[in-house]
């Protein structure tokens, strides 16, 4: 045999020996023999560099140092998940899902790992990328971490696309985690707080030979991309699982509702004797087909829901009630509490939602509250313990006047929220405001932060978001941590900002109610921002899903002086106040008032480019068949109640030829 092939088969078989041992639990060589054959991969791989393998299972050691971890765009969008807590929630979801496709829906159930998300990039078989969640548009690529992590694959089995994403969860196994803080208390050190920050916080680590140390596992449980032969969710898993990858093996399918409610009930008490931490259940559409007839919303996918475990509930003192100002004036209780220990975490603050909550529950300062953490990153307080209630107690006086700029506080009629109508002269409503006009989804300035922002206008630099626009670099350069390089990159940043297009500058500017979906709806509709501040209100309301309360916001906003004078600026400066030519070219009115259901498999193009076809031409993508449906565009595999429907209805079926001729 010769160097390389002996180097080869060394490497198949620690492979195969690691993917027992870490993957099916399944241990078929003893640590001492591996070891043996380990170190004798590692002298052959030393004495011939000219073999060096990036993936070899030598490496999994670690030594790589990452400074800097490079931010990467994600080819696919990592979603979030919509929550649920009962049973009727998930009746409720059912029944929104059934409006929506065709045939019997079955389910897959999973756990919900509480680790920190990941997505791997696999080519050839060969994991070339690891990316973290991040703000599921782009991550941090961590790969050298990863790859030390001896439960994910470098090289796959058997046979698998050319290129193709899995994605999981990064999880510490108490039991590890439990040696992990054993080790650091015998050091004199702070024990690590819970698994979850420890593993997230691991991806992070600098040097990948301190996270080889850590005992991280990886469950694997959504394939992306990739031409897979499956047509389930279940049988995805099934798919990774045959590649070498760790998918977990409670995924259960589920034929009705009931029986997932039974999953969930099971694995409520079960979970605690699993090796690593859960936080709920995730129910998947089972067919993949039905998944892209459900699609996604701006935030979660249609075909998933997470069932939350009951959360976790403790007791503690409210010391006192503090309140926030947010950028567009709401005022906010925050109960400052005793700390206390909560799932793992340290909780001194809460939420309390408004007056209306806190003279609900009757919350006073000195109460024993009852505090609960679900999925948000703020524990809210549900109940006071009224038995523990001092003698001297007096219900809480809500402030009438802004915590910030003592304003007198006003409330509109049907709002939670009290609000300070100071909008020019209170500090935090400036700060917030122009911090929403520079963040990634608006104007995404590069070398401006939040902070810088607030500095800014406590220096008196700024006080709206126009003003950025007079900026220079003299006047930054004297600001703290502010350097040559940073003061440049700062107006470039803001330079560069001016060729954002315009649905995102009127997203930017912050009218009320005025989200990223409307503010795409309402440039498309008006074009420029001047036939918008021109429209009524029921000019307004007859744009497609806008109300009446949005149509009011826009009127108001444009109506005052001070929003006209910095339009005005921003035009001036120019920036995109108007939809560009180029993008102009490609949209036409040819499907006016027409509202069209896409449903099928399509040849020549994707259902979104045929959906973005529809939209770009003045027509409306609505989700289920009705009375007021103009064209069902079906493509192969439309089911057939939806095809029964359409034609119970009258409405024409047609395929995508016919359409690309309509707008053509
Ligand atoms: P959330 O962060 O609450 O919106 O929940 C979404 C996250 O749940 C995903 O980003 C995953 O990291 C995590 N997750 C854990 N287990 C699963 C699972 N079986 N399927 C999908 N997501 C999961
Ligand atoms: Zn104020």
């Amino acid at each position: 045999m010769s160097v390389k092939e002996t180097i080869n088969k060394l490497r198949q078989e620690l492979r195969e020996h690691n993917h027992n041992y870490y993957v099916r639990d399944n241990p078929t060589i003893s640590d001492y023999d591996f070891d043996i054959k380990l170190k004798e991969l590692q002298a052959l791989e030393e004495a011939h560099p000219e073999f060096y393998d990036a993936n070899s299972p030598t490496l999994r050691v670690g030594g790589e140092v990452t400074k800097n971890f490079k931010t990467v765009v994600h080819e696919h969008r990592m979603y979030s998940l919509d929550n649920s807590y009962s049973l009727e929630d998930l009746k409720d979801w059912e029944i929104r899902i059934k409006k929506l496709v065709d045939g019997e829906v079955n389910y897959t159930c999973e756990l919900k790992y509480d680790g920190a998300s990941i997505s791997l990039t696999y080519e050839n078989g060969r994991l070339v990328r690891a990316v973290t969640r991040g703000d599921g548009f782009q991550g941090d690529e961590v790969t050298a971490n990863i790859k030390t992590i001896k439960s994910i694959p470098l090289q796959l089995k058997g046979d698998y696309p050319p290129k193709f994403e899995i994605r999981g969860e990064i999880v510490l196994p108490f039991e590890g985690f439990n040696k992990m803080n054993q080790t650091r208390l015998a050091n004199g050190e702070e024990p690590y707080k819970n698994p979850r920050n420890t593993a997230s916080g691991s991806l992070k680590l600098q040097d990948s030979a301190e996270v080889a140390k850590r005992p991280l596992d990886c469950l694997l449980y959504g394939l992306v991309g990739g031409d897979f032969k499956f047509s389930t969710q279940f049988e995805s898993l099934e798919k990774a699982r045959e590649m070498g990858f760790k998918a977990p093996r409670e995924a259960q399918l589920c034929g009705s509702i009931d029986v997932v409610f039974q999953f969930i009930n099971h694995w409520d008490k079960a979970r605690h004797h699993l090796p690593y931490e859960t936080d709920g259940v995730v129910v998947k559409v089972n067919s993949l087909f039905q998944q892209e007839e459900l699609g996604y919303t701006a935030k979660s996918p249609r075909w998933a829901m997470a069932y939350k475990f009951k959360a976790e509930q403790v007791s503690t003192k409210l010391k006192e009630i503090t309140y926030q100002v947010g950028r567009t004036g709401a005022i906010t209780p925050v109960a400052n509490l005793e700390p206390v220990e909560l799932a793992g975490t340290i909780v001194k603050r809460a939420s309390l939602h408004n007056a209306d909550q806190i003279e609900k529950l009757d919350i006073r300062v000195n109460d024993e509250v009852f505090v609960e953490k679900g999925g948000e990153i703020i524990p809210k307080v549900i109940a006071v313990d009224l038995s523990k209630r001092p003698r001297d107690s007096k219900p809480t006086q809500y402030i009438t006047a802004c915590p910030e700029c003592h304003t007198p506080l006003e409330r509109l009629e049907g709002e939670a929220k009290h609000f300070c109508p100071n909008v020019n002269g209170c500090n935090p409503q400036v700060i917030g405001r122009i911090q929403h006009f520079i963040s990634r989804k608006a104007m995404d300035i590069e070398g401006l932060g939040g902070e810088t922002v607030a500095l800014l206008v406590n220096e008196g630099l700024i006080t709206n978001y126009a003003d950025l626009y007079s900026l220079t670099k003299e006047q930054v350069m004297p600001l703290e941590r502010m350097a040559e390089k940073s003061a440049d990159n700062l107006i470039q940043g803001i330079e560069a900002s001016k060729q954002i297009p315009f649905e995102r500058v009127l997203f930017a500017i912050g009218i009320r109610f005025v989200g990223e979906t409307v503010a795409k709806k309402l440039a498309k509709h008006y074009k420029s921002i001047d036939a918008l501040a021109n429209a009524s209100v029921e000019n307004l309301e007859k744009v497609d899903e806008i109300g009446v309360k949005i149509a009011e916001s826009v009127v108001a906003f444009f109506s005052l002086e001070a929003h006209q004078l910095a339009i005005q600026r921003l035009k001036d400066y120019g920036l995109q106040l108007a939809v560009s030519d180029e993008v102009l070219a490609n949209q036409t009115n040819k499907l006016e008032g027409k509202s069209f259901v896409v449903s099928g498999v399509f040849e020549t193009i994707s259902r979104d480019e045929l959906k973005k076809l529809i939209e770009n031409n003045g027509g409306k993508n609505v989700a289920s068949i009705s009375s007021k449906t103009d064209f069902v565009v079906a493509g192969d595999k439309i089911g057939p109640s939806k095809k029964e429907k359409a034609e119970k209805l009258k409405i024409p079926l047609i395929s995508e030829t016919d359409f690309l001729k309509i707008i053509t």
